[in-house]
């Protein structure tokens, strides 16, 4: 059998140059790990929708075995995982640190299957590749995920559609979502208002965060005040307008733009402390 980043390779090139919805259709697909002895750990995109080696350039610089597997890095002790490291030198500078307190906080969340490693085509819920099934996915160009009809914004960088996906499918790490897993330490509790447990939910929605930040955006795009109860319902919010398609696609961007900040802001705080701060511009738009 060839391995997982044998096929990678291959399928890379085709898969880089064709394009749905504004990303390249590599974005797609996912292996899945059960031992993670035919999965690249840097090289292919096993944990999030892109190799490790991008999101986590510093750590990847400091690799020694740079085409080292997942099971190289990942142990299993009975039940328990053991992270194996082979690093050039120690760690020492605080954005190195920061990325491993990221790429820590990835690894929590995987599930290891039992069903061998394999690669998922992530539109389908089962994870089936066929031709047909990007065929499909090309005519509709909409990315559908877990029954969720995912609407690509074109004008917002691809990490803010990434992100959005990601929160859709209950794929961020938070403090709820961790603890779930067995894998939280210390409590779950909002970093930012300390008044609930951090829930997806609750830090996109609920969270006096999220409230200024919605109040800002509604008032800076003149539309009715933001009120959600479903991370569904703010993805979805400015196909309820009364507005024009471009106005539509604006608010939606805008919106994924707010997420993926705030999302970035709670990592900050978590593990660069810095405080969070919303400034409003001159214009009034609400800035994280
Ligand atoms: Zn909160």
């Amino acid at each position: 059998m060839k391995t997982i980043s044998g096929v990678w390779n291959k399928i890379a090139k085709l898969f880089t140059n064709t394009k749905i919805g504004g990303l390249p259709l590599r974005n797609y697909m996912k292996g899945e790990v059960c031992r993670g002895t035919e999965i690249s750990f840097w090289l292919d995109p096993w944990a999030i929708n892109e190799p490790l080696k991008l999101k986590f350039p510093e750590l990847f610089r400091m690799e020694s075995e740079k085409k080292c597997s997942v099971a190289d890095r990942i142990r299993f002790q009975g039940l328990d995982r053991v992270l194996v490291w082979n690093w050039k030198s120690p760690m020492t500078d605080p954005g190195v640190i920061s990325e491993f307190q990221q790429l820590l906080a990835v690894i929590e969340t995987i599930q290891f299957t039992g069903n061998g490693d394999r690669w998922l085509w992530t539109p389908d819920k089962e994870g089936k590749f066929s031709v047909k099934a990007v065929k499909n996915l090309l005519h509709s160009d909409i990315a559908t995920a877990n029954g969720f009809v995912m609407d690509w914004c074109k004008w917002v960088p691809a990490k803010c559609n990434i992100h959005a996906w990601r929160l859709e499918m209950e794929r961020i790490p938070t403090g709820e979502a961790l603890k779930k897993r067995n894998t939280q330490i210390g409590d779950s509790v909002c970093p930012l208002c300390f008044s609930a447990e951090e829930s997806s939910l609750h830090l996109f929605t609920g969270c006096l965060v999220a409230s200024n930040i919605w109040n800002g955006i509604s008032m800076w795009c003149k539309i009715p005040y933001i009120i959600v109860f479903s991370i569904k319902d703010l993805l979805g919010i400015h196909k309820e307008l009364r507005a024009s398609e471009r106005k539509k696609d604006a608010v939606q961007g805008i919106i994924m733009i707010a997420c993926w900040s705030i999302w970035r802001a709670r990592n900050k705080l978590i593990f660069s402390n810095k405080p969070i701060r919303i400034a409003v511009a001159a214009k009034g738009g609400p800035f994280l």
